[in-house]
């Protein structure tokens, strides 16, 4: 978003900064002076003070350049919720496809090209995905069905290829027309990614597969103009994960690893997805961002 000094800024400054003056010299003719001068240096400084502005926001704000328009799947709930909220918070155009019915938000469902298809067509170009639709069920090896298997694969993982193949080929047609800008996509790992966890060893291969699908994407994505990005969220407070945070033997047990001493929250996750979408991470490429309060570093 460009900031401009409209008409009504230079007059609305000039009074501020007068009423700081004579506020500041008791001698009214003294400020009358020094108020010409500050007038004066704005009125024919008008792009420097702009330029002022443009450092100023970008030193609070990395997020302040651009408005993206961006799809993110998993949005009904849970972390894709808060992704979706802190991006519209930033003035984006957000996206949200999921399987649920939602306000506003398309019908998606990851394991299905039909259904990518579909939804990648009808919101036009994107400058952003976030691949967060995600299952998890909890069962030893010994206890999970193969279909229970497969699901996780076609869900977390080919769901997340779908989606990055659909927006690659997309940027290949209009890399034809010589219109390319930067687009980014942000998929949504785990800290179980790298530490495994009893009972869940479908769920830890199709999120070890997702760090290596970033890295493999990342390194074609490049001549697309495309960053491919993921976050390995560790423990955090969501539909998903609900029925173990009402347990206090597992929050315990998860609060015993995580060095923060405190499961996450969604937000905290938008708002890594939201750098990683963002132009100030523009040299960041193919790297998986491990948000888990320290827990992967406690390597336990
Ligand atoms: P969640 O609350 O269960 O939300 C997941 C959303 O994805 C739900 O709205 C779900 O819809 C939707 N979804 C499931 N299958 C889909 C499909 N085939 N197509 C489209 N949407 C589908 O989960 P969450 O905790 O926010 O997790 C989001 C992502 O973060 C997941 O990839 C998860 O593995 C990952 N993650 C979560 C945690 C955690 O502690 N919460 C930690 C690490 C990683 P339905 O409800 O209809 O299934």
């Amino acid at each position: 978003m460009n900031l401009e000094v409209r008409n009504i800024t230079v007059p609305f400054t000039a009074l501020l900064w007068t009423w700081i003056v004579l506020s500041l010299f008791p001698d009214w003719w003294a400020a009358f002076g020094g108020i010409i001068l500050i007038v004066g240096v704005m009125l024919t400084q008008k792009s420097s003070v702009n330029a002022w502005i443009q450092v100023i926001k970008r030193h609070h704000d990395w997020r302040s350049e651009t408005d993206m328009r961006v799809l993110v799947t998993g949005g009904a709930q849970g972390i894709g919720r808060a992704v979706c909220e802190k991006l519209e918070q930033l003035g984006d155009e957000v996206i949200s496809g999921d399987l649920q019915e939602q306000d506003g938000g398309i019908h998606l469902d990851v394991t299905s090209e039909d259904s990518w298809e579909d939804a990648l067509d009808s919101v036009g170009p994107l400058d952003g995905l976030v691949n967060c639709a995600g299952i998890r069920t909890r069962n030893l090896i010994v206890d999970t069905t193969y279909e229970e298997f497969q699901k996780h694969l076609d869900v977390n993982i080919a769901g997340t290829w779908l989606g990055i193949r659909g927006m690659f080929r997309r940027r290949s047609s209009k890399a034809e027309s010589s219109d390319i800008s930067y687009a980014s996509i942000v998929n949504i790992a785990s800290v179980n990614a790298v530490i495994a966890v009893p009972a869940q060893a479908h769920y830890v291969a199709s999120k070890g597969a997702i760090v290596g699908l970033t890295k493999a994407a990342a390194i074609e994505g490049a001549a697309l103009g495309v960053r491919v990005n993921a976050i390995a969220p560790g423990a955090i407070r969501t539909p998903m994960t609900e029925e173990r945070l009402v347990d206090p033997q597992q929050v315990a047990w998860l609060e015993g690893r995580i060095p923060a001493g405190r499961v996450g929250e969604p937000e905290e996750i938008a708002s890594v997805a939201s750098f990683l979408l963002s132009d100030g991470a523009r040299y960041v490429t193919g790297t998986t961002v491990f948000a888990d309060g320290g827990w992967t570093a406690n390597g336990v």
